[in-house]
């Protein structure tokens, strides 16, 4: 009887001991999972799908965007705008609120425009928060409504001789590089019976300043219009050159076939049409078939390749590097 009694209590223990450790078992992977349920919680990922992103979107914002973009995200409504903006070709990651901002006030516009405008500082009104040009860039250095020269700015010239230019000796200038650059330009036109002649080129920031004032009684408008102000005119840079040819004003210069070689051409050299008809909104310039700049040959044959402006091209490759 005793013998009968002892099997069954530990049959008895064993079966409890049995229990006791599935109820561990299933106790433990409860609490582990608990645990991987609220790590996952604080994921990206678990975020953004709840407001509703696919995994697409998310692995979009959590590869291209860095964490304060993407808590700036999260505080907000699903929104389109995150992934487009940022898959646009000249998206400039330090001027991503700019262009929330500025979509905000344009929802009409398309996301191209918008990052456009901004890089370009075209969204704010003409000489709004204007800045310093950079010289350092030398001849990538940007002068226009949104960044000027001071008085003081005195490039290292060297004159064009008479075979080259309109005037008399010494009243056209250009930088070292801009020269020789042209030079090479004009044998290269001349070969294909194209004669170019500059018209014009450096300008001072009291020839500018006196060029403005001769506008200025006919009021601002009227002065803002037929000239850049002190400062903000490209001509100070030394890097540029107005060109015309044998019997053509600046008004007929288009017409002619050596602008039509120079349009297929200057950017080999360098060069650019720095104001195209196309692009005034852009450049904040009318449109100057005579005016080219130089830029060096990469930058003219990219801006010449992909029809952007220097303004665009400054925002990303430049200013942005
Ligand atoms: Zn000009």
């Amino acid at each position: 009887m005793a013998k009968l009694r002892l099997k069954k209590n530990v049959q008895k223990i064993l079966i409890i001991s049995i229990i006791v450790i599935l109820l561990l078992v299933i106790s433990i992977k409860v609490i582990i999972n608990n645990k991987k349920q609220k790590e996952y919680e604080q994921t990206y990922e678990y975020k953004l799908k709840s407001i509703g992103y696919n995994d697409e979107d998310i692995k979009t914002i959590t590869t291209k965007y860095k964490d304060k973009e993407i808590n700036y995200i999260l505080k907000n409504k699903k929104d389109d705008a995150y992934l487009l903006l940022i898959k646009e070709k000249y998206f400039i990651y330090s001027k991503f609120y700019d262009y929330l901002n500025y979509l905000n006030s344009n929802p009409t516009f398309s996301f191209t425009k918008i990052i456009e405008k901004v890089n370009t500082n075209t969204n704010k009104d003409y000489y709004q928060d204007a800045i310093q040009t950079d010289i350092s860039k030398n001849y990538l250095m940007l002068v226009n409504k949104y960044h000027y020269l001071d008085a003081s700015y005195n490039p290292e010239l060297v004159t064009v001789p008479l075979t080259y230019a309109y005037g008399t000796l010494g009243s056209q200038k250009v930088t070292k590089d801009t020269y020789d650059a042209f030079i090479n330009m004009w044998k290269s036109a001349n070969e294909a019976g194209y004669k170019l002649i500059i018209n014009s080129s450096y300008r001072t920031f009291e020839e500018q300043e006196k060029l403005y004032n001769s506008y200025l009684n006919e009021g601002i408008d009227v002065a803002d219009s037929k000239a850049s102000r002190p400062g903000y005119s490209e001509h100070q840079t030394g890097y540029v050159v107005d060109i015309t040819c044998n019997g053509a004003s600046n008004k007929t210069f288009h017409e002619t076939e050596t602008y039509t070689w120079l349009l297929d051409n200057a950017y080999k050299f360098g060069f650019i049409l720095r104001y195209p008809q196309d692009k005034v909104d852009i450049t904040g310039n009318s449109y100057e078939s005579w005016h080219y700049r130089y830029v060096g040959i990469d930058a003219a044959t990219y801006i010449h390749d992909n029809n952007i402006t220097f303004e665009e091209y400054y925002a990303y490759f430049v200013e942005a590097q």
